[in-house]
């Protein structure tokens, strides 16, 4: 449930339950279930004559009965107590006159009213109801008449309820009222608390030890927070949060361990050609080579380790730059076929020369143009020609086919090997920077894991893609995508700031 919602619905609880639950307490009051005692009904506050009128109809009625058919009654003590017992129980007496003289007082002591005062015979008749002076407070007085002159004597018959008791009635009520909505306010004021609670605070406080979590490193937790509420929602966030930050530190950690291999790797590859490069200058200063065929053959040996290191380094240098994304790109407007046409050539006579075979076909159109930084992707041909004559296969003549096509919007550069190749689970990490098949290792070829990694990198800053195919044992094709220039294009605008 929403949070807004949750909340609406505790409003509404903490506003309708009380008034229902004094509802409840209201007709449960008025029935006298709550304190056992009907006199205490909040009826006295709204309509207290006629509540006391109620009360004391039955005796009432009754004296009225016994006036039309049992006259006598009125002048037997015993019935009259009788009746004066029940009409006490309604806090009422009864008061009986015959002709000027009380022939019954049924009053509590403190509480006889003046009998000169009394209603004179006929005057207040059926269900007329005065109010008298007691001896210290004020009553509510019903008459009954009973004979009349033609039978020699006139009686009167009165049910007095002195007014003073209904107050103290009235204030037991209020205080059973005021105690038991104290009760309900605070029950329901607990029930809403600890639902608030358990909703809320709880969740609040395990993303409050997340964040903790969080904030001394550690992101080896599981924050789980159950329901759909907005707080259940802010939990999801810092759980994706946490997620991504423990993404970013392991992939930290990858990176440095790959760096520190790298730079093992790249230490060694220097170190070997470095070696050489000591050893034979030394030998050609000692004197080891006496005839001018074996200082050219030493001399020879040094340059081609000079030029690996150089090469080596070269490839740092361009790493280094794409690390901080500063390759300075030299775009201009060139005819593809020309472009790869020259590219070709080179390699056929180097190729010829190696005993290896480099074949070549253009199936582009001649007006077609590209914009590129030339050397730029001359440096991916050649990365890509020199994994292949790298990754050969022992024994089997080395073949290579450069394939440049149309495809609609791009001409398509591919570059087919009949080597070693890769195998399908290291097939989609070959462009990742540092990332080097284990066989290459193994093998002693070698290599940085970042040539490929260059390559992607030059290809996409050219807006084209690369990707490759490969089957182990038989050979891997590298494509990429260059985009061909529009009519009106311009060299100055794709010029690159990189
Ligand atoms: P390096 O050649 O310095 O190891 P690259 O980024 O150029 O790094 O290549 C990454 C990996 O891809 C190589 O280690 C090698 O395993 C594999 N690879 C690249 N080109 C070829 C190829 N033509 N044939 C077989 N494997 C290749």
């Amino acid at each position: 449930m929403r949070l807004k919602t949750r909340l609406f619905m505790s409003f509404l609880l903490i506003v309708i339950l009380p008034i229902l639950l004094a509802f409840v307490l209201y007709f449960l009051i008025a029935s006298g279930r709550v304190n056992g005692n009907e006199e205490t009904s909040p009826l006295y506050f709204t309509n207290t004559i006629d509540t006391l009128i109620n009360d004391t109809d039955p005796e009432v009625q009754e004296l009225k009965q016994w006036s039309k058919a049992f006259p006598d009654r009125f002048l037997k003590t015993d019935i009259l107590k009788e009746i004066n017992s029940s009409l006490s129980s309604a806090n009422s007496f009864l008061v009986v006159k015959q002709g000027t003289r009380v022939v019954f007082d049924g009053a509590p002591d403190g509480m006889h009213p003046r009998y000169s005062r009394l209603p004179v015979y006929g005057k207040l008749s059926g269900s007329d109801v005065m109010v008298v002076k007691l001896e210290n407070q004020s009553a509510m007085l019903r008459e009954v008449d009973f004979g009349d002159y033609k039978d020699r004597y006139h009686g009167q018959a009165f049910v007095i309820t002195p007014t003073g008791t209904v107050i103290p009635g009235a204030g037991k009520i209020l205080i059973t009222y005021v105690l038991w909505m104290a009760l309900i306010l605070l029950i329901t004021a607990f029930v809403i608390v600890t639902l608030l609670y358990n909703s809320i605070i709880r969740k609040v406080r395990r993303m409050q030890e997340a964040t903790e979590n969080i904030r001394n490193g550690n992101l080896d937790f599981t924050l789980k927070v159950k329901g759909k509420d907005e707080i259940s929602e802010l939990a999801g966030s810092i759980e994706r949060m946490k997620n991504h930050l423990r993404a970013d530190a392991m992939q930290k950690l990858e990176t440095e361990d790959a760096q520190r291999k790298f730079l093992s790797n790249i230490t060694h590859d220097l170190k070997t050609p470095l070696t050489s490069v000591i050893g034979y200058s030394e030998g050609l200063i000692d004197g080891i080579a006496p005839t001018p065929d074996k200082q050219m053959k030493y001399l020879t040996i040094i340059h081609n380790k000079a030029s690996e290191m150089n090469d080596l380094l070269n490839e740092l240098s361009v790493f280094t730059k794409i690390d901080t994304d500063s390759i300075p790109y030299d775009f201009s407007r060139v005819n593809a076929r020309g472009f790869f046409d020259e590219f070709a050539e080179e390699n056929e006579v180097e190729f010829d020369s190696q005993d290896a075979i480099f074949l070549y076909q253009c199936d582009l159109p001649d007006g077609c143009e590209i914009m590129i930084d030339t050397s730029q992707i001359k440096r991916v041909l050649h990365n890509l020609v020199s994994n292949a004559v790298k990754y050969r296969r022992d024994g089997i003549r080395l073949k290579v086919m450069l394939r440049v096509s149309d495809a609609g919007e791009f001409i398509q550069a591919e570059i087919a090997d009949n080597g070693r190749g890769i195998s399908q689970d290291d097939l989609p990490h070959i462009f990742e920077r540092l990332f080097r098949a284990d066989k290459a290792r193994n093998t002693q070829i070698k290599g940085s894991g970042i040539g490929l990694s260059i390559v992607k990198k030059i290809i996409s800053d050219h807006g084209g893609q690369v990707w490759a195919t490969s089957i182990e044992g038989t050979g891997s094709k590298f494509y990429f995508l260059l985009k061909k220039c529009s009519d009106k294009e311009e060299p100055d605008e794709q010029d690159s700031d990189n």
